[in-house]
This record gives C-alpha cells, sequence and structure tokens, in this order.
C-alpha cells in the first residue's frame, strides 16, 4: 500500500489509540506520520478531497443499487476542536445526497424522555451513505459524567453499552471511523477570542464553553475513561492532535478514504444493455 504525499506512516495505525495511551501526553501540536508543512496542505487537501468524493459516489451508487453497507464518522472534541471544520472542509467535499450529516446537542424534552442511544439509532446511516456525527453518544459519558447530569451508577455501564451497539452496527455493515480531537487550552482560548473578536463569529460562541474551560481536568479524565473502554476492534478511536487545522483535516479525510477503500468498491456496472441503449438514443 503506497503512502500519500508526505505521510510517512499510515494514519489509521499512527492515530489509532493504543491501549496504555495518555490523553495527558498528547502532543495537540504535533503532526504524526506527516512531515509536509502548511503550505503543503491546501493543495493536497484538494486532491484528496476529490478521492474521497470519488469513493463517497461509489458508495452512494452502490447503495442505490442495494448495498447495505454504510460509514459513519463520529466526532468528539471539547468545543473549538474543529468538529465543524472536517464536516466543512472534508465531508463537504462529498455528494450531499449520500451523506446523512446530525449534530448533538443538549437533549430536548422528547429525546429525555428516551433511552440516550434513541436520538443516535434515529440519525444512523443507511445503506450506501456517510453518515456524520457531530458530538454522539459519547457526550453520555462525557458531559453528562462532567456535569454529574446523571450518577455513576447510570454512566458507568454505558461504556459496554455503547460498545455492544456499535458491534451491532459493524455486524450490520456499518464501518465506524470515531475521532477524538484534542487541542490544548492555550490554543482554545485563542480560538475562543477569535470567536469573540469577529461579529461573523459570534453565532458560534457559547457563553457556556469557559465554563467547561474549568472543567478541564475531569473532561480529560472524562476522555481517558472513553478511550480506555470504547477502543474495539470493531470500532477503535483515533486520535486526532487538532492545534494545527490543516494536519487535523488531512488526517480524517485520510482516515476516511482509507475505511472507504477497504470496502472495495467499484462503479456498479449497467443492469441494461449499453449498446442498445445507444443504439435507441442516436435514433429517439
Ligand atoms: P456545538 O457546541 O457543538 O456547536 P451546540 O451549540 O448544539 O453545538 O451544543 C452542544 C452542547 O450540547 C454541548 O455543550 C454538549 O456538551 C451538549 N450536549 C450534547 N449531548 C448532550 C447530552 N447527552 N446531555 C447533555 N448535554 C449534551
Amino acid at each position: 500500500m503506497t503512502l500519500p504525499a508526505h505521510w510517512t506512516h499510515h494514519p489509521q495505525k499512527m492515530l489509532a489509540f493504543k491501549a496504555g495511551d495518555r490523553v495527558e501526553d498528547i502532543d495537540t501540536n504535533s503532526t504524526p506520520g506527516f512531515d509536509g508543512v502548511k503550505s503543503d496542505a491546501p493543495v493536497q487537501q484538494r486532491e484528496r478531497n476529490e478521492r474521497f468524493a470519488e469513493l463517497q459516489e461509489m458508495l452512494h451508487a452502490n447503495g442505490r443499487r442495494g448495498d447495505h453497507r454504510s460509514v459513519l464518522l463520529v466526532l468528539q472534541g471539547m468545543d473549538t476542536a474543529g468538529k465543524g471544520g472536517i464536516v466543512e472542509h472534508v465531508v463537504g467535499a462529498g455528494n450531499p445526497m449520500g451523506i446523512r450529516y446530525t449534530s448533538f446537542g443538549v437533549p430536548t424534552p422528547e429525546e429525555r424522555r428516551h433511552h440516550y442511544l434513541w436520538r443516535i439509532r434515529k440519525a444512523l446511516p443507511t445503506g450506501g451513505q456517510v453518515g456524520v456525527f457531530d458530538r454522539s453518544h459519547y457526550e453520555d459519558v462525557l458531559v453528562v459524567r462532567v456535569h454529574n447530569l446523571v450518577p455513576p451508577d447510570v454512566w458507568g455501564p454505558r461504556y459496554d453499552e455503547i460498545n455492544a451497539f456499535e458491534k451491532e452496527l459493524t455486524e450490520a455493515g456499518t464501518s465506524i471511523v470515531k475521532v477524538a480531537m484534542f487541542i490544548s487550552l492555550e490554543e482554545q482560548k485563542q480560538r475562543l477570542s477569535d470567536r469573540l473578536e469577529n461579529p461573523d463569529k459570534h453565532w458560534k460562541y457559547d457563553p457556556g464553553d469557559l465554563d467547561d474551560r474549568a472543567l478541564w481536568p475531569q473532561y480529560r479524565q472524562a476522555y481517558q475513561d472513553m478511550l480506555d473502554k470504547t477502543s474495539t476492534d470493531h470500532a477503535p478511536w483515533y486520535v486526532v492532535p487538532a492545534d494545527k487545522k490543516w494536519y487535523s483535516r488531512l488526517a480524517v479525510t485520510e482516515l476516511l478514504i482509507e475505511t472507504l477503500k477497504s470496502l472495495k468498491l467499484s462503479w456498479p456496472p449497467a443492469d441494461f444493455d449499453v449498446e442498445a441503449e445507444k443504439k435507441r438514443l442516436s435514433s429517439a
């Protein structure tokens, strides 16, 4: 398998969470497996976006022919980690007809009346789709745990439950790509400050985000437990350093491309006689 330009190691291998990895040791400013620099990124991103778009459309085309397989990208990260940028600049390169995007915020009153996986199940991709979860069921072991929204005996069993849920999904044909994006506290401060300085970014600013900064150590522990307990063979976590937006976008693009390639897709053959149709068209 050849590596794309500037990659010295396979992003999947480089970024996969390994038992014993510590969240506090993540160098959020690093570019694991990539020896290029920021000025290399625009051209490379454009090229790899094209590759992603081609594979994603192929998945969509196969889905239209009844292929039940799908891909689910799960994005987790603290506020300003760049989840929105991945959606816009990576997934946004694809064909919207085959993409199913869902963001998960504070549960609505209706959602609260159901099991926490209820809203997740409703948003799953169907055959041929690339589903994107901007936040996900993992909020139910992150924000919910850190803010004590439910007691430990309620969130504690969720790790096993999530593993079983994801196993069921993968067995039903969904390849799950779980991406945890990590930025430093200083980088977050800079990004929040940018949001405050720019009126066109005020819509992204939430005063509550500042409260979560004070809970950074608790979040770090919750992320550690999440990675330790839910990085499985069927649905591994990828840890993506995200202080450099250009790197995190390139990295997630490669993770998606690798996943789509592993499906060994090809364009669905015509289910009609092409030559006969050409003749019919020429005299139509
Ligand atoms: P974002 O902050 O990603 O732009 P929103 O403005 O919709 O998106 O807010 C998401 C907020 O909802 C986050 O603060 C997140 O922690 C919170 N949230 C998501 N899921 C849950 C949940 N299950 N329980 C409580 N809060 C949640």
